[in-house]
């Protein structure tokens, strides 16, 4: 089995041809014995886990071999959960995917991709309010280290959530069932209302 997705050319290279497509060809040229497994990554703060990153990553898991989920370790932000904690709850809700790994990571998502040799970012769009900032870093991305990004509109059930709205909700007592996933529900509950 080989990793070998990285796109031709040197790393910041904007020419070079997307790794998505080529390892696909690859694929259906077909080496013999040699089975080219296509990663992708899903990067983010996931303080919590919610239904709206589950959607994402589940459609992500379908459509490629092996889904990495980067919980970003942010020193400039306080974060409810530290990073174990989010990627344990992250581990718990996605194992029953079978092709998920988690891990953690400091830094820019680009250079993490470039250490795991992970060619695509899986991102998730909510709404046009997120599409400025994610068309900016996508393209800051794919200038720097030629790594593309490939956005996937949001289940428009969970086009309103996001952890922070989450938290707020919890904090007032308000009710968010069906929103997260139940082990995550009652570690927020735990933390939040210390019940
Ligand atoms: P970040 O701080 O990097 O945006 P988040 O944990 O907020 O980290 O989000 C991680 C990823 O999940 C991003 O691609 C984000 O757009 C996506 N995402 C967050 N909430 C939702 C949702 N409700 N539906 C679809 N995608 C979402």
């Amino acid at each position: 089995m080989l990793y070998a997705t990285w796109p031709d050319g040197e790393p910041g290279c904007a020419g070079a041809e997307p790794a998505l497509v080529r390892s696909r060809r690859r694929s259906e040229t077909g080496t013999e014995g040699v089975h080219l497994v296509r990663r992708v990554v899903c990067p983010g703060s996931f303080d919590p886990v919610t239904n709206g990153h589950l959607d994402i990553i589940s459609r992500a898991s379908r459509l490629y071999d092996e889904v990495v989920v980067a919980v970003l370790i942010n020193k400039n932000k306080q974060s409810l959960f530290t990073v174990d904690e989010r990627a344990d709850m992250i581990t718990e809700v996605t194992r029953e995917y079978g092709n998920i790994t988690v891990d953690k990571f400091y830094g820019l998502t680009v250079d993490y991709c470039r250490k795991q040799r992970i060619p695509v970012i899986v991102r998730g769009l909510r709404a046009v309010s997120d599409y400025e900032y994610e068309l900016q870093m996508a393209q800051m991305n794919h200038r720097i280290a030629g790594v593309e990004t490939l956005f996937m509109a949001t289940n428009p059930e969970y086009a309103f959530l996001s952890s922070s709205l989450m938290k707020e909700v919890v904090k007032f007592g308000g009710d968010i069932s069906g929103l997260v996933p139940d082990s995550v529900h009652e570690r927020l509950m735990e933390r939040l209302q210390g019940s």
